[in-house]
């Protein structure tokens, strides 16, 4: 089906039109100074498959202007994450630190032309000449410099004749302009300090407003599309390109993404990660490209994710329901069932012999009987979950309690006859039941109905593994929304990690492999841990079964005529 939305709109018009003669060349322009996160993603989906639906090109471009906080790190990252979203650049691997001679160029001719002045202002008093938008601005007392003497200056701002902060160089526009971006905005700052790329080359670097719509243009980039609170620079960019008289790519901004229990800025995210609340930017808490990887998140549940929230032009927020919903209607299909208990409680089978194995055929994915069966061993002493037996069962639980029976899936039928319980602590220690032997899952000569379904492993088999199970990073669906005097940091959630150190899997689950996903009958989508060994199995739980998203999505159905 062919996507349709207002940006493409946009394209189809232009093409239809022969504007920029047809051709359609788009750009991915992260800023390394941190790791790509879910609203990336979108702007990835975006301008990667713009470029694939019209047959054009879209480059990655690093707009690298700011050293301080720029790495090579960041830049490996962000490389990773874009190719394992399955989007490719190809040659096309441009850096805004490329430009800077050019850049430094576009400058000097804007100062002959008399349209850029070196300022001598603090950037505290530019701030206050600024004015406010109810308020105009102020000229500069160096506003009117001679093309000369600003050229003698900027020229001695690149050779580091002046210490950090001491002059810019602006733009002379208009300071009484109702955008605030056009009163004369900052194009070059002095900053002694050394770039990922180009080193101690420069000492002054130029403000990501003057490097961006430029290097969009240097690449011959037709559609430069952005988010919206870019909307306010376009007359900026729009002024720039047109005095420089260079090709002029069309912006287009729609609405960034956001997410409830999400926050998606770096510079929190930032925050997160030095401050010790997560074990770095691939934590599987993360709304992080990364962290949702480690976590156990597939490529095509993320573009399907990107797909279906679409494109528009005023903000919203996502529900992240919706992005649990995309992975596990992925991973129903394709993820192999496993059988896991979490919190193992022991079960004995008092009629089943003790020394007797039984290798029974379990299907490995109902969805898809493609994939085939495997045996599981079945025995004397199993482990189920802890919350699967009750002594005294609430109203409507129909799993195990005395003299109740239930079904061991892939197994047999049994029924509690006794249990075992520590009489200081309360807990229960074991649970005892007999089984039917006419009751064989497969075999369908007993008839019988049991009202629940329990999943278990062999004690004697069952392999040991750690597993961490995640909630939400944050317990607010907004998680800037907090009391006065508090930050978002009052909004983490304490449970956001659990770690269950003695869980049992059925024997096949040894040889996993970091990466591989399961689905653990009845608790979830599962994946191998890059902290894992063959020695210690280490799972994340990717999500729960439970499937808030489905159930909106279905009264939404219902509820609409
Ligand atoms: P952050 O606010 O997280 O630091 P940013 O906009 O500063 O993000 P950039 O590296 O400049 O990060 O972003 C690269 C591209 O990704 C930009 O074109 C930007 O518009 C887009 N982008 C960033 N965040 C989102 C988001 N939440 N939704 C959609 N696109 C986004
Ligand atoms: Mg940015």
């Amino acid at each position: 089906m062919e996507k349709s939305d207002f940006i493409r709109d946009i394209i189809k018009e232009d093409i239809r039109t022969g504007r920029y003669g047809g051709k359609v060349h788009t750009r991915f322009p992260p800023e390394p100074n941190g790791y790509l996160h879910i609203g990336h993603a979108k702007s990835i989906c975006l301008n990667f498959g713009i470029a694939q639906e019209f047959g054009g090109l879209c480059n990655l471009r690093f707009d690298d202007t700011n050293p301080i906080k720029e790495q090579a790190e960041y830049v490996e990252a962000i490389k990773r994450d874009i190719r394992w979203l399955g989007f490719d650049w190809g040659d096309r691997e441009y850096y805004a630190s490329d430009y800077f001679d050019k850049l430094y160029g576009f400058a000097v001719q804007l100062i002959r032309d008399g349209k850029a002045y070196v300022d001598d202002l603090s950037a505290e008093e530019i701030k206050e000449y600024r004015g406010t938008l109810t308020k105009p601005g102020k000229e500069s007392p160096y506003r009117n410099r001679s093309i000369e003497e600003n050229l003698r200056l900027f020229e001695k701002m690149r050779q580091g004749k002046f210490p950090d902060g001491s002059r810019v160089l602006r733009a002379k526009i208009d300071m009484a302009s109702g955008n605030l971006n056009m009163r004369d905005p900052v194009m070059y700052r002095i900053l002694h300090a050394p770039h990922h790329r180009t080193q101690d080359k420069w000492c002054i670097y130029p403000m990501y407003d003057f490097a961006h719509g430029q290097s969009d243009s240097i690449e011959g980039i037709t559609h430069s599309i952005c988010t919206l609170e870019f909307e306010d620079h376009r007359p900026l960019y729009d002024w720039f390109l047109e005095q420089l008289k260079i090709h002029h790519p069309r912006q287009i901004e729609f609405a960034r993404l956001n997410l409830t229990y999400t926050v998606l800025s770096k510079r929190i995210l930032l925050k997160l990660v030095e401050e010790g609340y997560v074990r770095g930017w691939d934590d599987p808490r993360m709304p992080t490209i990364s962290g949702l990887r480690r976590r156990g998140y597939t490529p095509e549940a993320i573009r399907n994710f990107c797909e279906r929230i679409g494109v528009a032009k005023s903000n919203t927020v996502v529900d992240i329901g919706l992005l649990e919903h995309c992975l596990r209607e992925d991973l129903n299909k394709r993820a192999p069932r496993r059988m896991a208990v979490l919190r193992p409680l022991k079960l004995i089978i008092d009629n089943y012999p003790a020394d007797r194995v039984e290798e029974l055929e379990a299907v490995n994915n109902p969805e898809d009987p493609g994939m085939g069966t495997r045996r599981v061993p079945f025995s004397r002493i199993l482990y189920i979950e802890r919350d699967d037996f009750r002594e005294i069962p609430p109203k409507k639980y129909f799993r195990l309690a005395p003299g109740r029976e239930v079904r061991l899936k892939h197994a047999y039928i049994i029924k509690c006859v006794n249990f075992i319980k520590d009489q200081k602590s309360g807990e229960i220690l074991e649970v005892h039941c007999t089984y039917d032997p006419e009751t064989k899952s497969g075999e369908k000569k007993a008839g019988k109905k049991v009202k629940g379904t329990l999943h278990w492993v062999s004690a004697k088999y069952a392999i040991d593994a750690e597993v961490r199970l995640y909630e939400h990073l944050f317990s607010k669906p907004d998680p800037m929304d907090t009391e006065p005097g508090k930050d978002f940091r009052s909004n983490l959630n304490p449970h956001s990690l659990e770690v269950l150190k003695n869980c049992k899997l059925e024997p096949g689950l040894k040889d996993a492999k970091v990466g591989d996903r399961y689905q653990f009958l009845r608790l979830g989508y599962f994946c191998v841990d890059p902290d894992s060994t063959p020695e210690h199995l280490v799972f994340n739980r990717i999500e729960t079964l439970k499937d808030t998203w489905a159930k909106i999505e279905k009264s939404q159905k219902g509820g609409s005529p």
